[in-house]
């Protein structure tokens, strides 16, 4: 089935359409500055050219529809009719509670997800303006949500509760959700297909490390402990948020400091980080690139990136009982050998010896750790377009909706 994969943004809309079958991508782009003077839409179609369109785009229906005529433009397009798209799958931040999987959207899910938009202001709606596009440009085509945090809903209580108040987990739903979960799931699947080995048997720590990044344990192919929490902030260090820090000091600085909460707010989320230890830049790359000029604080960026990663791999060993695997995915993870290096520098205690040899590999499948190393590592590039696609497949599949059309 060939499946419309769109990933809204406030003022972007991120599209890929997959044959899910294959997961081939038919064509890909990015519409951006929706709503501003001046739009833009680049594309391109299987492995071609990119193509690049400058105009006016109003709103997310006038993007969506542009960008439906580009996919049959007899000349520049992918498909002979919009017949042809069998659905569409959606990218949506925050399902909280609610949402412990894809869910096939109709009127009660999307009065739920606006339920669910306080939890996640900046994310949850766009994502229903494209769901609203998309049902508006395409009608009779079925439309599914696929969440961030729903594969971290297997996680069990103690490890998304936080010990404050009862109330505040009861009353206000402030608990550990966990995010980059269809990555998290995708690239667990992918570890066991390329281990050879039933998901089910396996005890792994995926490390999604990008701009945003997160770790998860997943036992029998669950998540059962994941480092992002209630918001994006928390667990390890990213590009430029903090990851854990004492909450002490953000108080201290409000209360004793003079500065105010939206100021502690922007600090820990846009200029912490790689970049607030640095000074230099959020981007690894740069990090990487001073540290090895001699800049003693990106050298130290580096360090303290690796620590909290690999402090994370070993709580989470613990929690499972056992390791099997250690996956890295995402920006960094797949394509930052020294940055593996780094992190896997001490887990040996685990179990876990890295390969230097191949762990010279960027972007591609790969296993890199040692052959007597009883833990493998592995390089597992992520997917969440695919990911989407199967899920958009498999809940239609499953609620007797094949798509629209054939
Ligand atoms: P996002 O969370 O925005 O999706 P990405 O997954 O694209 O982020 O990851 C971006 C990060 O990946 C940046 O820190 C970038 O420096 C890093 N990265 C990309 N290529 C390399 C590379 N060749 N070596 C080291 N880091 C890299």
């Amino acid at each position: 089935m060939k499946i419309l994969v769109i990933n809204s943004g406030s003022s972007s809309i991120k599209f890929r359409l997959v044959e899910s079958s294959s997961g081939e991508a038919i064509a890909s782009g990015l519409l951006e500055r929706i709503g501003l003077e001046q739009g833009r839409m680049e594309y391109r179609v299987r492995n071609g050219d990119k193509n690049v369109i400058e105009k006016p785009i109003p709103n997310h229906r006038t993007g969506l529809e542009m960008l439906l005529e580009m996919l049959v433009d007899p000349a520049a397009g992918a498909l002979a009719s919009l017949g042809e798209i069998g659905a569409v799958g959606h990218r949506v931040v925050h399902g909280g509670e609610k949402f412990t999987d894809s869910v096939a959207i109709g009127p009660e899910v999307i009065a739920k997800l606006e339920e669910c938009s306080a939890m996640a202001p900046l994310h949850n709606p766009p994502n229903l303006l494209g769901i609203r596009a998309s049902m508006d440009a395409l009608p009779g085509v079925p439309n599914v949500a696929v969440f961030d945090t729903a594969f971290h809903q297997t996680m069990p209580p103690v490890a998304y509760v936080y010990p404050l108040p009862w109330s505040v987990y009861e009353e206000k739903r402030m608990r550990r959700y966990g995010f980059h979960g269809t990555s998290h799931q995708y690239v667990a699947m992918q570890t066991a297909r390329i281990l050879g080995r039933p998901l089910e048997d396996l005890c792994l720590v995926v490390c999604h490390l990008g701009n945003g990044s997160s770790i998860t344990a997943v036992k029998d192919g669950r998540s059962v402990d994941t480092s992002l929490g209630y918001g994006t902030m928390c667990g390890v260090m990213m590009g430029t948020r903090s990851g854990d820090v004492d909450p002490a000091i953000l108080l201290d600085l409000i209360e004793n400091h003079g500065m105010t909460v939206s100021e502690v707010k922007d600090m820990v989320y846009k200029r912490s980080g790689l970049l607030g230890v640095s000074g230099v830049s959020s981007d690894m790359r740069d990090v990487e690139a001073a540290a090895a000029a001699g800049n003693e604080r990106a050298a130290l960026a580096l360090d303290l990136f690796a620590d909290k990663v690999r402090k994370h791999i070993g709580a989470y060993a613990v929690t499972m009982g056992r390791l099997d695997a250690i996956a890295f995915t995402a920006g960094i993870g797949e394509n930052g050998p020294e940055m593996r290096g780094m992190i896997c520098r001490g887990l040996e205690v685990l179990g876990a010896r890295i390969d230097p040899e191949a762990n010279r590999v960027r972007g591609v499948e790969k296993v890199i750790s040692a052959k007597d190393s009883r833990v493998s590592i592995l390089v597992v590039p992520t997917n969440e377009e695919l990911m989407i696609a199967r899920e958009t497949e498999r809940v239609l599949s499953k609620e007797g909706k094949p798509g629209a059309r054939p």
